[in-house]
């Protein structure tokens, strides 16, 4: 755990073991393969041009430190980008063969390869995650992207859906895997033959500039990709820009509903990726050394800042007791710190207001009567950070067990049966992804139907591929991104014979 301390807001739990006191060298990487620019304009037409809204500050919440500032796009800017966009649309890309789209975006994907060190290190930095997620999982994700969906780029026929794009994609995206859910708009969008207008989330813009930057040394076609960096309204702006074919949006499920009450009516086409409250559910068959780590993977990955998090785990009644024991153990062996420490399990929230957010539930969480442990864990001084934490003695009707955390905080829950595990698992507004821990085949498959969610997996978790389609069911979203479903949300879908 980090040394300079700040105290933690939470009850500590008991001594920490012999593994968690062992002592690690700091080993940060270094930030010298990265060439920061002090300030940043939008990306359109190929080029970086200034913006005429207020210019913000993008921090490193690990040290509140200013990293750059970055233009705003206003409405005019919006305009001029879809504009860009448009023309990019109709001259060039939709007219040129998909097995020529599909070399740029294989260049793309094997440039994002040769700088993944540079992406992985601006990632961390902007956005606070530990940099062995960003280079381990983030841009490896990030360049299979573009890798899968340069395949198909000349093999639309075969997709079931079509093969006409939509036109220009105005794609919204959060701040939680920046550059990865860029890929997952921008790979299919532009395989398909559409045009983008992307707007990164204001805490985090800077990979999305760097990527900017990577469609230039691609040659790709002015246009084809345009930046569009601010905060809600600029969101907004596109949302509402007549001559956007398509929203594609990834966040919250608040505004995921304003976006589709906005559209509703209009020839715009739709996909919404929003919120979820995973179920982890361990049945007394589990092996649970295995559950432990899928356990703290589920839920203290990203800080938490998952939408299929993990976030409640369903233990079976007899084993609860064992479990709690051994992941108690296993919680006090995270490491919580420098992002860049390639030791560190546990990064930086990503902003003081997911910060305020977390905290205020989890009070919340005590006030309703459930348990709260967290390791001992001492807190950097400056940034924002929150500790690993569990809550115990949950039930349905508390809010911890019903609204999204977005954070690195467990609540448990117990159950007998599969049927009261299946019940309490999909007694929630969201449908978004599942784990199952369980030796039998047969319980496996019976979960996996039962449950309501989009993802289930069976003695694993958080496992992305981009073959494999995710989204979700009820208030989680609508639509599929990844795979070849993946597809449909950027094709013009065509009846037979037209
Ligand atoms: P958010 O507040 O909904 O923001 C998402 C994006 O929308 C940001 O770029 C945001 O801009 C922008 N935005 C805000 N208000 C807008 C408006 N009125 N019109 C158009 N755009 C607007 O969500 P977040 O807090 O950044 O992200 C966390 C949420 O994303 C969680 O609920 C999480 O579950 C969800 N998520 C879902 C998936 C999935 O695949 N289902 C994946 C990742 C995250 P600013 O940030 O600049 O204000
Ligand atoms: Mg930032």
């Amino acid at each position: 755990m980090a040394k300079k301390s700040k105290k933690p807001d939470q009850k500590s739990g008991p001594a920490p073991t012999a593994a968690s006191v062992f002592e690690y060298a700091p080993a940060p990487e270094s930030r010298a393969i990265l060439d920061l620019q002090p300030s940043y304009g939008l990306f359109v037409n190929g080029e970086f041009v200034e913006g005429h809204g207020a210019p913000f500050k993008s921090i490193s919440p690990a040290t509140e430190e200013v990293l750059a500032e970055v233009a705003e796009a206003d409405a005019a800017d919006v305009d001029a980008a879809v504009k860009v966009a448009r023309r990019a649309y109709s001259r060039v890309w939709s007219r040129m063969p998909g097995s020529e789209r599909g070399k740029y975006l294989y260049r793309i994907a094997r440039i994002i390869q040769e700088r993944s060190r540079e992406l992985a290190v601006l990632e961390s930095l902007d956005n606070g995650k530990p940099i062995k997620e960003s280079r381990d999982v983030d841009i490896p994700i990030v360049a299979a992207h573009f890798f899968y969906y340069a395949g198909w780029a000349d093999k639309l026929e075969f997709s079931g859906y079509g093969t006409t794009p939509l036109g220009v994609a105005g794609q919204i995206i959060p701040w939680n895997f920046p550059l990865m859910m860029l890929a997952w708009k921008i790979a299919p969008a532009l395989a398909c033959g559409n045009t983008v207008v992307l707007k990164p989330a204001e805490t985090t813009p800077l990979t999305a500039l760097l990527f900017a930057g990577i469609c230039q040394q691609a040659d790709l076609p002015p246009g084809v990709v345009n930046i569009v960096t601010g905060a809600g309204a600029t969101g907004q702006a596109l949302v509402e820009h007549p001559d956007v074919d398509k929203i594609a949006f990834t966040g919250s499920t608040a505004v995921g509903k304003a976006i589709a009450r906005e559209v509703a009516g209009s020839r715009k086409e739709v996909t919404l990726e929003l919120g979820g409250k995973a179920a982890n559910i361990v049945f007394d068959d589990a092996p649970l050394d295995q559950a432990v780590e899928g356990i703290v993977n589920g839920i203290f990955f990203n800080q938490g800042h998952v939408c299929c998090a993990g976030s409640r785990l369903l233990v079976q009644e007899s084993i609860a007791e064992e479990l709690l024991a051994k992941l108690k153990t296993r919680m006090a062996t995270l490491r919580l710190g420098d992002p860049l420490d390639k030791n560190t399990d546990v990064g930086a929230i990503n902003s003081a207001e997911q910060l305020a957010r977390i905290r205020e539930l989890s009070d919340i969480g005590d006030q309703e009567g459930a348990d709260r442990w967290s390791p001992p864990c001492d807190l950097p001084e400056r940034g924002f950070w929150f500790p690993p934490t569990l809550f115990t003695g949950v039930s349905q009707a508390h809010r911890i067990a019903r609204e999204e955390i977005f954070g690195p905080v467990l609540s448990v829950l117990t159950f007998r049966t599969p049927s009261e595990a299946v019940e309490k698992a999909n007694n929630t507004p969201y449908g978004l992804s599942a784990g199952v821990w369980t030796e039998k085949g047969s319980l496996i498959l019976y979960m996996a139907s039962a449950l309501r969610a989009g993802v289930v997996w069976a003695n694993t978790f958080n496992k992305f591929d981009p073959t494999s389609p995710f989204g979700g069911y009820k208030e989680s979203g609508q639509g599929r991104e990844g795979g070849r479903h993946g597809l449909a949300a950027y094709l013009k879908a065509t009846k037979a014979g037209e």
